[in-house]
Formats: C-alpha cells, sequence, structure tokens
C-alpha cells in the first residue's frame, strides 16, 4: 500500500511547484507491528520478576517472626532482582548496538587477545558446570571495531555454549584466517560445543529478539533471550556475518565471521562487509 502525500516546494524559477512523497505503507506497517511485538514482549519479561518480587515482599511482611523464613525470601528476591537487571542491562546494550549504520571506525584489535578475554569472562560458569573450554588462536589475526563490543559478542557465544550443554562435555574456541567467496581476507572466530544442539527450524530464528526454543530452560539458566540478537547487531556493525550449524542432540556451531584487517607498516586497509 502506497500513500501519496503532495509537497509544496518552491524554488526561484517555479515557485508554486508541488512534489510527490510516495510512502510504503506495508513496510511502515510491519515495523509498526514490529515494534508492538517488541514492547509486547518486554512488558512480559518484566512482569514476571517484577510480579515475582511483588509477591516476595508480601510474604516478607507475613513472615516477620520466622527468621528462617524471612532469609529464603530474601535469597529469592535477590535472585529475581538480578534476573531483572541482567534483563535491563541487555535491554540497554541491545539499544545501544541495534539500528547503528555499520560503521568501521574503532581501533585494531588481535582477535587472540578478543578470544582470550571472552573465554576469561566464562571460566567460572564452565568451571562450575564443569565443561572444559578449549583456545585455539592463529598468532597476527587482525580485525577493526570495538573490541569492548567484539569481546562481548564472543563471549555470549561461549556463555550460551556452556548454558546449553551437559557437564562433562568440552567448549572449544578456534580462530583463523581465510577468505570469502570474493577472495577478501576474512577470520572466523568459531564457537562449538557438543550440547543439545538447535532444530534447523530454530536455527532461523534464535537471532530473533526475545526468542528461544525452550523458554523454561532459558530462563533457568539465567538467559533473556536478547543475547544472540545482541551478538548479530554486534557483527553486523562491524561488516560480518554470524551464523549457526547445528545436530540436535550433538551439538551447535557458531561462527563470527569478520573482516580481517591488513597491517601494512602502521597504515590498514578495512575491506567490504564479507560474504
Ligand atoms: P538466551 O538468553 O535464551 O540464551 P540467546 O539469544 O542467547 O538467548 O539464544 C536464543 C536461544 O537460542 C536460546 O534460548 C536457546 O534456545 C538457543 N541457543 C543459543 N545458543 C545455543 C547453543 N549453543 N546450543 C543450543 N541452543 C542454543
Amino acid at each position: 500500500a502506497l500513500a501519496v502525500t503532495a509537497v509544496p516546494i518552491s524554488d526561484g524559477q517555479n515557485p508554486n511547484s508541488t512534489a510527490l512523497l510516495l510512502t510504503d505503507l506495508s513496510e511502515q506497517r510491519r515495523l509498526d507491528a514490529v515494534r508492538r511485538d517488541f514492547v509486547a514482549n518486554v512488558s512480559h519479561e518484566l512482569k514476571t520478576p517484577v510480579g515475582a518480587l511483588t509477591l516476595l515482599a508480601e510474604a516478607v511482611q507475613d513472615a516477620a517472626d520466622a527468621p528462617e523464613a524471612v532469609a529464603r525470601f530474601a535469597g529469592r528476591m535477590q535472585h529475581e532482582s538480578s534476573r531483572l537487571a541482567k534483563l535491563v542491562g541487555e535491554l540497554m546494550e541491545l539499544s545501544r548496538v541495534q539500528g547503528v549504520d555499520p560503521m568501521p571506525g574503532g581501533s585494531e584489535a588481535d582477535v587472540a587477545v578478543l578470544v582470550a578475554d571472552a573465554v576469561d569472562r566464562e571460566r567460572l560458569a564452565a568451571e562450575t558446570a564443569s565443561i572444559a573450554i578449549d583456545v585455539q588462536c592463529e598468532d597476527d589475526l587482525v580485525v577493526r571495531g570495538n573490541a569492548e563490543q567484539l569481546t562481548a559478542a564472543i563471549a555470549n557465544l561461549v556463555e550460551n555454549a556452556v548454558a546449553y550443554s551437559e557437564p562433562d562435555t568440552r567448549v572449544s574456541v578456534t580462530a583463523r584466517a581465510g577468505a570469502d567467496h570474493q577472495a577478501r581476507p576474512i577470520v572466523d572466530i568459531v564457537v562449538t560445543d557438543q550440547g543439545i544442539g538447535i532444530d534447523s527450524t530454530d536455527q532461523d530464528r534464535i537471532f530473533e529478539r526475545f526468542y528461544r526454543v525452550d523458554p523454561a530452560r532459558s530462563r533457568a539458566t539465567g538467559g533473556t533471550g536478547l543475547g544472540l540478537a545482541i551478538v548479530k547487531n554486534i557483527v553486523t556493525n562491524h561488516l560480518g556475518r554470524v551464523s549457526v550449524s547445528s545436530v540436535p542432540g550433538a551439538g551447535s556451531t557458531f561462527t563470527i565471521r569478520l573482516p580481517r584487517v591488513h597491517s601494512v607498516a602502521g597504515s590498514s586497509v578495512l575491506e567490504p562487509e564479507v560474504g
């Protein structure tokens, strides 16, 4: 559906000209629907911990003379409020990285350092879950961008790999140089797990905001459903791609592909978006 609006324009030669402005309403309607869905999702996600906190506060009041119960309720309040804090933090992160124009910019970063920092952040969670993380990075892999965001994106994939695996399995993180189908230099950062895997019908959808294959499992592991949407936005802003391949029951592999920078005597050339 197209909307037509007449807009008066005047220049020196044609003081009474009119331009016709065509607006694609179907695209606008689609965007409105996406926005409404998002607000509905956010409200729903906020409602759960806020509702729990309200009930727990009431329970604390009722249990004023039973210190053990009070302590138990307080513990659960702490759990709910940290969940709330994580959700708000990820919503803010998402709004920071989404809809940003792909902007090369930033500084050069050594991929081995990004990976090491990312893995360090997830070390404790992995140990707690009895999951070993193997890291293998080639030397001299240089990308350009926001190191903090790229580290967060890699850490997010490692966090998921740990969260969706059983104890006593391994997660591997590798980084290697390569070329895309147009022979442009790239780096592939690959996170592989031996976890529950992802059905092919879900593989297309997991990068959507709030999409979870198993909402109960995601919540149980402290997931918000926003992690992969954040990863996708960060990687896209860095002119890269993120992809998944998986065999349900056997494990998943997530790959972040970024343009690789040639460092030649201090100057560098950024390649266009990778394919
Ligand atoms: P969440 O906070 O729920 O983990 P994400 O956006 O990070 O949200 O991931 C979306 C969904 O994709 C998860 O809820 C889970 O169902 C699925 N998923 C992500 N990573 C993996 C993985 N490594 N193995 C299996 N499932 C995964």
